[in-house]
């Protein structure tokens, strides 16, 4: 489809159908307009029978039950973890270790891979941008290990300085973390050529996709990023589960994150040997329902027309940025050539928390706050934003929703 067409009605009546959530009403007695789907993404009809599904007919514990009933789950578990491989590009399942979430994903690498490899003086490279999970475990370390953090600045667009990101690159750099998508400003990263400096320079990557997974298509081995994070529950999935991609080789090397059943080879009074990858890093149960339901939510989005989804959420977005322009008294942080429908505003005279209450009294769900991103409020000079974020079961009607709440709450302030 080209960039001028529009999508059809019934292509987007189809995608808002099958989120059940989106019928509902809010406390405030108005329909629910969902514009949070930065914060967690609303679920499909599929995820949620794929969740009931396998608690009615196939629940038991997965790798250890010589039943038929475990073996099915086990089935189910590791036919996922194939399915959710597939997704972020040409990875090997056993290049994926399911974790409890991006979170978890970035502290398991800071943990068990930089820490053993970073000497006194090392450099970790992050940049202005970064969600707390993607700065505090560095930071962290960084104290323990005596290791020196820097940031990457901003571009006036909100796209990061790709100037000043190749001066900041020196052999003293260990490790750069960046997140993909910004989940403020909506900007989406150069994540390839940025690979490829840090790669040249002899440092590792590690690439923090919370929030470009659920929006855009993500190939980690295009990308020959070594590390590749992200969480379940913004992709139309339950909360609880998470991906960690890694380079076979480096995971290969990592020590576990952490210890107990699932993730031994042989366990002996004395000592313990373990399970290569991905299971070194699975110890104890794993979330089976909720992976099962990831991968749920993946052919869920397989079976969608995905250029139609890809113009209808550029559309959204362009229309987005229109509507908030006609507010002269609005600002819009973050302008990237490159960007998904996520908009974060200031108003001169109402704030952000002021402005979400009264969105919400009229059914409009917003973010209000740093969005776990106080460096990047602090960067931009602003205590707090309203955050809009769309996904492809918004419409045109969630805008003049939104558009209608800050009318009303500018008539209130007047
Ligand atoms: N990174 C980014 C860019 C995020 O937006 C988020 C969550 O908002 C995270 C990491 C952390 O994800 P989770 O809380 O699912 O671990």
């Amino acid at each position: 489809m080209k960039e001028n067409e529009s999508v059809s009605e019934s292509h987007i009546a189809q995608w808002r159908a099958d989120f059940p959530i989106l019928r509902t009403s809010t406390q405030s007695g108005k329909p629910l307009v969902y514009l949070d789907s930065a914060a967690t993404s609303q679920k499909p009809q599929a995820v949620l029978d794929a969740l009931t599904q396998f608690y009615a007919s196939e629940n038991a514990n997965v790798h250890r039950g010589i039943y038929g009933l475990s073996e099915l789950a086990t089935d189910a578990y590791e036919s996922s973890r194939r399915t959710i491989a597939e997704f972020i590009g040409s990875c090997y399942p056993d290049q994926l270790v399911l974790t409890h979430g991006a979170t978890e994903a970035i502290n398991m690498v800071a943990a068990s891979y930089v820490a053993t490899v970073c000497k006194p003086g090392d450099e970790i490279l992050l940049t202005v941008m970064e969600h707390h999970a993607n700065i505090v475990p560095w930071q962290m370390l960084a104290e323990e290990k005596e290791l020196i953090i820097r940031y990457v600045p901003l571009d006036e667009s909100g796209a990061l300085d790709l100037e000043a990101y190749a001066k900041l690159l020196s052999d003293k750099t260990c490790m750069v973390a960046f997140t993909h998508v910004s989940n403020v400003l909506g900007t989406i990263n150069p994540v390839k050529t940025m690979t490829e400096m840090a790669h040249a320079v002899g440092a590792k990557v590690l690439i923090d996709g919370a929030q470009a997974c659920p929006q855009i298509a993500v190939d980690v081995s295009l990308i020959d990023c070594d590390f590749y994070v992200a969480s379940a529950h913004k992709c139309y999935a339950p909360s609880g589960v998470g991906l960690l991609y890694g380079r076979p080789d480096l995971l290969e090397m990592m020590r576990p994150y952490q210890t107990g059943g699932s993730m031994i080879e042989t366990v002996e009074f004395e000592r313990s040997t373990f399970l290569p990858p991905p299971m070194r890093f699975e110890a104890g149960t794993p979330a089976i329902a909720e992976t099962i339901a990831w991968a749920a939510a993946f052919r869920y989005l397989q079976s969608l027309d995905l250029d139609a989804v890809r113009l209808h959420k550029l559309n959204l977005q362009r229309l987005l940025h229109d509507r908030l322009q006609g507010f002269p008294k609005l600002k819009i942080h973050g302008h990237a050539e490159k960007k998904v429908p996520v908009v974060s505003f200031t108003h001169e005279v109402i704030h952000p928390h002021d402005l979400a209450t009264i969105l919400d009294s009229e059914g409009v769900a917003v973010r209000a706050g740093h969005h776990c991103a106080m460096p990047l409020h602090r960067y931009l000079d602003v205590p707090a934003t309203t955050r809009a974020s769309l996904s492809f079961y918004n419409d045109a009607t969630d805008i003049d929703a939104l558009v209608k709440g800050l009318e009303i709450a500018e008539e209130l302030f007047a």
